[in-house]
């Protein structure tokens, strides 16, 4: 922590008292710094004060409030690199990585300190001569958040960025290995001039009391949650006593298809990309991927030789593309993964091996089949399990075979086939010749079990705005 220049980042670290959160460096174990445990009173101290604070911000125009979420911008750019630091240490992402998603966290600000001032109502060409119909949007009042450790910043920001442009107010509750990145960024939303009360993160270890306060709370209209489906669906059920709007972004099972047309090098690079950012620690990540029969000698070939050139390390060092696991369970769900796998039949072109620590060598498996566990569960860890298939029907079901439709992907030059198979993919978003997909612009979401609500995008804002219809009679 002592290479982090502006100090005013780390204001909300405390004292190693008996109730405080240890935060460690996953790379070496070590503790960071502690920051406070808060208890059930202290949350619901801070949702009154937010329902109280969001009153006053409901009332000043959208400009207004574009304003300064543009300040909170600029300074989250402008301390990049202090913010990339901080999350590399927290979290093991690569530097390289911390800085792109400082970058795409802010981004939402921006994207929706514009959109803000667009939340149009509409009139309405009534069906009776005495009366005029309109809508207006109003926010939905206080937003509560919570959200998991893969994506520290941009967890927070695509969610809180639209909700106070929307004019709510919002509360999040970060996961607890990941709270020195959330509190930063949030300071600087303070030093742009954000009042307090108006967005506040709490932490505490005890994340069920903190669902089952946000769910119950009738001071909270929305809770919006990042994480995974079993997480998801207690709150959705906790939600359901008070009614309460949910936005819900939960596990995936990316299918990565490479068809006999494919381009080989741009679908191996974009295998790459999709697979191993942020050590396959994302709910975006490809995680079973299906090659054509005539293509799979040499799409496993290229894949396994660019894998074995990933250099694993800690994030800060130069030239690292794949950090550690979060903790200690993250990799034994792999070792248990990859071991029943290869009972099963699977053969380990590239990688396998336990790396020391929490880390774990990047893996290609071959000789899959689409029954295995670690083709039907979320692996969330650098192994990448390849499936062969024969034709488009068959590939199809097994890649729709899944509770999840988060993100998918295929590789395809072929036009008809481009269209027939995003048509078909029963997924929330889909990238064709592409690896990567996630931008402030585009609305993320999931079908099926993978959630409800889109983030970013226009429709990122209509998850924390009512629409009220206004009759004028009488006229
Ligand atoms: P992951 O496996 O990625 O940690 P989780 O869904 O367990 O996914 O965690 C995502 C977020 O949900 C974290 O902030 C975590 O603290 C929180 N969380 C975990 N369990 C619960 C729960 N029962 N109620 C509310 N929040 C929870």
């Amino acid at each position: 922590m002592e290479q982090i220049k502006n100090r005013s980042l780390l204001s909300a670290m405390c004292e190693n008292t008996n109730s405080a959160i240890a935060v460690d460096n996953p790379a070496t174990g070590d503790i960071l710094g502690y920051v406070p445990n808060h208890s059930k009173q202290e949350i619901e101290s801070a949702v009154s004060k937010a329902a109280e604070a969001q009153k006053v911000w409901a009332k000043q125009t959208a400009k207004q409030r574009s304003e300064i979420l543009l300040r909170w911008f600029n300074l989250l750019m402008e301390n990049q690199e202090d913010l990339a630091r901080i999350m590399t240490l927290e979290q093991g992402k690569p530097l390289a990585e911390s800085r792109g998603e400082v970058a795409y966290g802010a981004s939402f600000i921006q994207w929706f300190a514009e959109e803000g001032k667009r939340t149009y109502g509409e009139t309405i060409p009534t069906p009776m001569a005495d009366r005029r119909i309109m809508t207006i949007r109003q926010p939905v009042g206080v937003a509560a958040a919570i959200t998991p450790w893969n994506f520290p910043i941009a967890m927070i920001t695509r969610k809180a960025a639209p909700a106070l442009a929307a004019g709510c107010s919002f509360v999040a509750k970060p996961a607890a290995q990941t709270p020195l990145s959330a509190y930063a960024a949030v300071e600087l939303a303070y030093q742009a001039g954000l009042p307090r009360d108006l967005l506040t993160i709490v932490t505490t270890t005890d994340a069920a009391m903190a669902g089952e306060l946000f769910c119950g709370s009738e001071q909270i209209q929305k809770i919006s949650f990042t994480g995974s489906t079993n997480v998801g669906r207690i709150l959705m059920k906790q939600s359901a006593e008070s009614v309460k709007r949910v936005s819900m972004e939960l596990g995936g099972n990316a299918p990565f298809i490479v068809f006999d047309d494919a381009d080989i090098d741009a679908a191996v690079k974009g295998a790459i990309a999709s697979k191993f950012r942020n050590a396959g620690q994302t709910c975006v990540c490809a995680n079973r991927f299906y090659v054509q029969n005539s293509v799979y000698d040499e799409f496993v070939d290229k894949f396994s030789k660019a894998v074995s050139e990933l250099k694993i390390g800690h994030g800060l060092e130069e030239g690292v593309s794949i950090g550690p696991l979060i903790d200690d369970n993250a990799k034994n769900k792999v070792q248990r993964l990859i071991a029943s796998a290869t009972e099963q039949g699977a053969k380990v072109a590239v990688g396998g091996k336990d790396h020391g620590g929490r880390f774990f060598e990047p893996t290609v498996l071959t000789d899959v089949t689409h029954d295995m566990a670690i083709v039907q569960e979320e692996i969330f860890g650098p192994i990448a399990p390849v499936i062969r298939f024969n034709d488009d029907e068959s590939l199809i079901q097994m890649a729709n075979d899944t509770i999840y439709g988060l993100a998918s992907y295929f590789y395809s030059k072929n036009i008809n086939r481009i269209f027939a198979i995003a048509e078909a993919l029963d997924y929330g978003m889909v990238g064709v010749n592409e690896g990567v997909i996630s931008t402030e612009v585009a609305p993320f979401g999931g079908v099926k079990q993978s959630g409800i609500g889109r983030e970013g995008a226009k429709q990122g804002i209509d998850e924390y705005l009512n629409t009220k219809y206004i009759c004028l009679g009488g006229m």
